[in-house]
């Protein structure tokens, strides 16, 4: 039986869909490929309106308005019937009544939802709306205050061009070092990624549950399951297809959760594109990333996690949201671990690698980071051309193929750019500067939502800032 939407939250589900819509993305298709703004639902709501309305269909159909040139009185139309540039002002209005960092967290909600309307419409070349500034997308994605600067590589290339020539890989430039180092590595034949993904998968749960998930103090929903610990993280899945004219995207990753029998089934899914190259040394680290204790196990936690509003139960891409859990994803090793030596050291044992390759892998990472962050600047601010971007990624940040047409994939994008790319940065320097602050389990039970509150890149760091 689906629940029915009522009131703020009816409006809410509609902006989210909506929105959603208008970027071609569809929610309730059973692959992560086809999900955009709108993830998996973690509970059977009723599907609101707009999502049926025919001209939705049609988006979805077409890949949103990227898709449907010369359709702007269609477009406009169906924006106007579900009043998706007005639900922003009436759901604010509901949720000044709710508690402190609830309101907040729907505020930045909607806050983003609109400018992703807003930039949908003006991609359409509707009347009378232009894109939203590129500051504004940024700051309402990772509610960034500062001035928005490029991030400072100069340190990042340093410690990996140190830690590259230790392992014994010296080259005239950089990225020739790192090209060594990884064909030495070799990258895995995809027909071994899941076994392999299977055997990371049987070291990093007991690792996780063992160094932080046993820390977690906390109150679940139900009675299944008395402590998070004693849950089995089970539901997850790993398949892989095939999309080689595409060889820069990695894949997906959805967390569906539902019930089975009576019992949370937890159920995540990554498909993973097996004509993405990958060394040994980068599946662990995206095991870490996308299963535990990255994304899945935010998922499950939230799942699971007693006293969270309709809100928590509809993850939204390009929100303050995704800020905070690309954060939370890429400090893995700081949530598990009280210092970067003894990660290092564990680590490696337990998969039975060096130290000092984890530590490049790492150091790559971070490089990563920087020009998924700074190549949407330099492009959609400053006007850097295709070829520059590119040469960026691979000379400067040192990223080898296919990764530079990863980066400029992502920085021309109107939203992937400002309001997702930009994420990864922001949301690791956030992270790291909390658990510093407050220490690894005290952050870790904010982050992940497990203090009483679905919390964002804001209000995750108000609940533990107030709560000193
Ligand atoms: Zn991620």
């Amino acid at each position: 039986m689906k629940e029915k939407l009522r009131g703020w939250e009816q409006n809410l589900a509609t902006l989210v869909i909506g929105a959603d819509s208008l970027w071609g993305g569809d929610y309730q298709a059973p692959s992560g490929k086809d999900h955009f703004v709108a993830e998996p639902w973690t509970r059977e709501w009723e599907t609101p309106k707009v999502y049926e309305d025919s001209f939705a269909a049609e988006l979805r159909a077409q890949g949103g308005v990227l898709g449907l040139d010369g359709r702007q009185a269609e477009i406009q139309d169906f924006a106007a019937r579900h009043d998706l540039t007005g639900l922003a002002a009436k759901i604010r209005r509901k949720a000044i009544s709710l508690p402190r960092h609830r309101a907040y967290f729907i505020n930045n909600l909607v806050n983003s939802l609109s400018l992703i309307v807003l930039t949908g419409l003006a991609q359409a070349k509707v009347r009378s709306y232009s894109f939203p500034s590129f500051e504004d997308r940024y700051r309402a994605a990772t509610l960034y205050q500062g001035s928005i600067q490029l991030v400072d590589v100069k340190e990042e290339r340093k410690n990996l061009e140190n830690l590259l020539s230790r392992a014994g890989y010296k080259n005239r430039s950089l990225l020739g070092a790192v090209q060594e180092w990884e064909t030495a590595h070799g990258r895995l034949d995809p027909e071994q990624i899941p076994q392999k993904v299977t055997e990371i998968l049987s070291k990093v749960i007991p690792l996780t549950k063992e160094q932080l998930i046993r820390h977690l103090d906390v109150q679940l929903k139900g009675d299944i399951w008395k402590r998070l610990v004693d849950v089995p993280y089970n539901g997850f899945e790993f398949e892989m297809f095939s999309m080689p004219s595409r060889p820069e995207m990695t894949g997906s990753q959805a967390y569906f959760g539902g019930n089975k029998n009576q019992r949370p089934a937890l159920r995540g899914l990554f498909e993973y594109n097996k004509d993405y190259p990958m060394t040994y040394l980068g599946l662990i680290a995206l095991c870490l990333h996308e299963v535990m204790p990255g994304h899945y196990f935010h998922s499950v936690a939230t799942d699971l996690a007693s006293n969270l509003g309709f809100e928590a139960t509809i993850p939204t891409m390009c929100s303050p949201q995704v800020a905070l859990w690309e954060g939370v994803a890429q400090n893995s090793i700081g949530f598990l671990f009280d210092t970067e030596d003894e990660a290092y050291a564990t680590l490696a044992k337990l998969f039975e690698v060096k130290e000092i390759d984890l530590r490049i892998q790492y150091a790559l990472d971070k490089l990563m980071d920087a020009a998924k962050h700074n190549a949407p600047i330099m492009h959609q601010r400053e006007g850097m051309s295709e070829k520059k971007i590119r040469e960026y990624a691979s000379k400067t940040c040192a990223l080898t193929d296919p990764l530079p047409t990863k980066i400029w994939g992502w920085a021309k994008h109107p939203l992937i750019g400002p309001m997702y790319a930009c994420s990864y940065e922001q949301g690791r320097r956030v992270v790291t500067g909390m658990i510093k602050q407050h220490g690894r389990i005290p952050a870790a039970i904010a982050a992940y939502n497990l203090s009483g509150s679905i919390v964002d890149i804001e209000t995750f760091q108000n609940i533990l800032n107030s709560s000193e």
